[in-house]
């Protein structure tokens, strides 16, 4: 295997992750739901002004319990962008069903929802929108469409923690959100996310559905005698461990924002004149949404650039990475009837989306020798 003297990610790692795991330890409460778990829920609540937090295995999983949460049957509809991790809709597709693939914007390479009339049929049950590289979806235009016809708004949240649209966190317009804290994402413990839940009515099942289908979480309140079986359900809350890991880069929060935001706005400045130059696009940020700086990414004016920059940072010891490819037109995606043309925007970014090494350790110098190799690329023909 190559050595990248610049990887792509590392994970973010602080220091009192280690002793907050060393205490969850010696509290002898390593299982789901302790003392951590509570704090981190705390923390989420509060800082977005959500109604409920609940700490999960993964975002993949927070997914699944959303389409448990809205009775997703076979036979729904369930509108999602292409362009996007394969949990934003295999959570839906596991429960029965049918995926809509929605095309993308070429500025924020979020859903168009200029095709959202068009795709909203008397089947479609939720939308399932993915906040791309932290960037807000046009939330006034989505929300008042899925209001109006009745239908769920699902947040993919995992890259968009702490954006915001019109001054409002992304995660508080749908009925229900997800994060992730896998590692390579702004705040993680590894494996881990969360399900936000803005709809009062759905609370207590969540929490049912997360504990196995049972109402342990009022036993543990005392608000009855006895837990059982009440309804369907899975283990999907984390051991206590991860979420004191978790909780340990919850508490630096804003050192964690500022160091990514430092090393966005560095790419973005530096690169500026030569992506002029040569055909190249800077993510678009519009003016009414603060973003996550989850991640920095080049669109390319070609796929055959992308490769020959690919190969040639990695010559520099750089790692540079790209997704996702069209769900549409992936092996699933086609057995749904995804076909070439579909999604054209979707299909024509994918080839020329390039992501740059972005993490929190990231050093000024390495991210120097990052704006150095790019400029040294010749290849563009
Ligand atoms: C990372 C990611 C996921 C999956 O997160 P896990 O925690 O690994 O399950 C889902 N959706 C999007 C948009 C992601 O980036």
């Amino acid at each position: 295997m190559t050595q990248y003297r610049i990887p792509f990610n590392k994970p973010t790692f602080l220091g009192h992750e280690t002793e907050y795991i060393r205490d969850s330890i010696a509290d002898s409460r390593i299982s789901g739901d302790g003392g951590y778990t509570h704090q981190c829920h705390q923390f989420l609540e509060e800082s977005l002004g959500v109604r409920k937090a609940l700490l999960t295995t993964s975002c993949t999983h927070a997914l699944e319990m959303a389409a448990l949460l809205l009775d997703i049957q076979p036979g729904d509809e369930v509108i999602v962008p292409s362009f996007t991790f394969v949990s934003s809709i295999n959570a839906f597709a596991l429960r029965g069903a049918k995926p809509i693939f929605a095309d993308i914007r070429p500025d924020t390479l979020n859903l168009d929802e200029r095709h959202l009339p068009d795709l909203v049929t008397e089947k479609t049950r939720a939308i399932v929108l993915v906040h791309y590289a932290g960037v807000a979806c046009d939330m006034d235009t989505i929300m008042a469409l899925a209001q109006e016809r009745g239908i769920a708004v699902v947040e993919d949240t995992a890259h968009a923690l702490f954006s915001r649209y019109k001054g409002r966190y992304l995660g508080t317009f749908g009925e229900l959100a997800t994060l992730s804290f896998h590692e390579t994402k702004n705040f993680t413990c590894g494996e881990g996310g969360a399900l936000l839940i803005n709809d009062e009515s759905l609370m207590e099942r969540a929490e049912i559905i997360r504990e196995k289908g049972t109402n342990r979480s009022r036993f543990f309140r005392g608000q009855i005698d006895k837990y059982t079986w009440v309804d369907l359900g899975s283990s999907y809350l984390p051991s206590d461990m991860l979420a004191a890991y978790l909780y340990a880069q919850f508490e630096r929060a804003t050192d964690i924002q500022a160091r990514r935001q430092q090393v966005w706005n560095r790419y973005f400045e530096c690169l500026g004149a030569w992506a002029a130059e040569h055909d190249v696009l800077l993510p678009t940020i519009p003016a009414d949404v603060e973003q996550s700086y989850h991640m920095f990414y080049l669109l390319l004016p070609s796929l055959k650039v992308r490769s020959a920059l690919i190969a040639h940072l990695k010559e520099h010891g750089i790692l540079s990475v790209f997704h996702y490819l069209p769900l549409h037109l992936s092996t699933m995606g086609q057995r749904y009837g995804g076909k070439v043309g579909d999604c054209p925007v979707t299909e024509d970014l994918a080839d020329r989306l390039l992501r740059l090494p972005f993490h929190y350790h990231l050093k000024p110098d390495e991210q120097a020798d990052v704006i150095s190799a790019l400029r040294g690329f010749e290849e563009w023909d």
